[in-house]
């Protein structure tokens, strides 16, 4: 599959609408996840080449200098990256998909790359208003689109029978809306207070593909709002509580548990098969690993977060936060909601821990109560149905005041240099670079 950046494509897309001449765009190609054993390729960043790139440059074709294609071919080397090239078919009528001519004119391009630029992924695609074709460039297989940003757009699932049980719901994001449900694998790390919720929402909705990471047992003193979890099930890894009460509800739904810590490089790595991430933990080393993956790898995550402050026993504040990170959107860092010295004391070994002078005794527990959970998590599923069936509701980051009584939507945007989500960080870098996890460097 290849995963472009939504708020890059949809202008060229329009573009390709109402231009007269064919435009050609290239991109750097870098691995991404594995999901199914299939290749995934993450674009980082498709510009339209520069007018004095083309030979030749007409309504139906375009031809690009030489000197053009060599430039590329040492940009891509330089990055580790392969190379996306890709035209658009203009008009209100235009061919939908490769013609003739394109696959005529591809064996020698594929040649002169594959030969620069050997065991890297090199992919052609065809643009036009409506929709985006692209294949190993060859002409090889035909690879699906994804587009990623605010939305997550799946390549189009076949047109196959909805389950008549999900009837009320399809009346408010669509049959289209259902079968995208059904074809995302959705992981959710940390299944505790927020993430139990997320779990049994998602299964009531109908997703069937799920990875379920969290690290704990369930404690008596997690029954308070463990949903699905019984005292039976006290000292049961909360994975294995989740995937049962996923089960329950919907005996199709496959999950994938992994009883382990998300900082973790290998348990970071599984996550590059989902398609859509729930953080659903408390901690700021794994937001750190979610917050960039989202970006690096194009994989959109809503990020959550409940907070009860108190100070000498009187709660002073009841809040909590949903934000989604995915290309376009302001990440973690963008709205300071990383805390660096935070994130370096979670990442320490026990040893480190000891040693370090700013650790005063262990974390205090802190307050947690299920019907705030329930509504932070409610609200960052309402969300996600929106970012992956089009159901309106635009809002991508929420703030959440209890004691006020207010759920407001924020507004935030990227900065433009950031080392997570502009494209001279991790945008877009896929498994060029490590992410941040324990030993783990870029
Ligand atoms: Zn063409
Ligand atoms: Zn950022």
């Amino acid at each position: 599959m290849l995963k472009l950046k939504l708020d890059q494509v949809a202008p060229l897309q329009r573009a390709a609408a109402i231009a007269a001449t064919e435009t050609c765009f290239a991109g750097l190609v870098l691995p991404g996840g594995a999901p199914n054993g299939e290749r995934d390729y993450v674009v980082a960043d498709l510009r339209p080449v520069p007018d004095d790139a083309y030979l030749v440059r007409t309504a139906i074709s375009a031809t690009l200098k030489p000197e053009f294609c060599s430039h590329l071919a040492n940009q891509a080397k330089q990055n580790g990256a392969g190379v996306l090239l890709a035209h658009t078919h203009i008009g209100n009528q235009p061919l939908d998909g490769f013609s003739v001519i394109d696959d005529g004119a591809e064996p020698p391009l594929a040649v002169y790359f594959n030969r620069r630029l050997p065991g890297r992924a090199n992919l052609a695609a065809v643009i036009t208003a409506q929709k985006i074709h692209a294949r190993e460039m060859g002409p090889g297989p035909t690879q699906p689109v994804a587009f990623v940003g605010s939305e997550l757009v799946m390549p189009a699932q076949p047109s196959s029978r909805v389950d008549g049980k999900f009837d009320r719901q399809v009346r408010a994001f669509g049959e289209d809306g259902q079968r995208a449900l059904s074809a995302l694998t959705v992981a959710i790390v940390g299944v505790g207070g927020t993430g139990s919720v997320v779990a049994q929402q998602l299964a009531h909705l109908g997703v069937i593909r799920f990875v379920l990471i969290d690290p704990d047992k369930v404690e008596s003193t997690n029954l308070n709002r463990l949903v699905g979890a019984a005292t039976s099930d006290i000292d049961r890894p909360k994975v294995n509580v989740a995937a049962d009460h996923i089960k329950r509800i919907n005996a199709m739904a496959k999950c994938q548990v992994v009883q382990g810590d998300v900082t973790h490089p290998d348990i970071a790595a599984t996550l590059t098969a989902a398609d859509f991430i729930f953080g659903c933990t408390d901690s700021m080393a794994s937001r750190a690993v979610m917050n960039q993956l989202a970006y690096q790898y194009y994989i959109p995550c809503i990020d959550m977060g409940v907070a009860i402050g108190t100070e000498a026993g009187i709660v002073m504040y009841i809040g909590g936060r949903v934000q989604m990170l995915s290309p376009g959107l302001a990440c973690l860092v963008c709205t300071d909601k990383l805390d660096s010295e935070q994130v370096r004391r979670e990442m320490m070994t026990q040893e480190e821990r000891k040693k370090d002078r700013y650790i005063v005794g262990e974390q205090v527990s802190q307050p947690a109560v299920i019907s705030l959970n329930s509504q932070v998590s409610s609200a960052a599923i309402t969300m996600f149905l929106s970012a992956v069936t089009g159901m309106p509701a635009g809002a991508r980051m929420l703030t959440f005041d209890a004691m006020r009584g207010t759920v407001r939507p924020v507004a935030a945007d990227p900065r433009p240099h950031c080392i997570v989500c502009s494209p001279e960080g991790a945008l877009g870098q896929g498994a060029r670079w490590s992410l941040p996890t324990r030993g783990g460097t870029r």
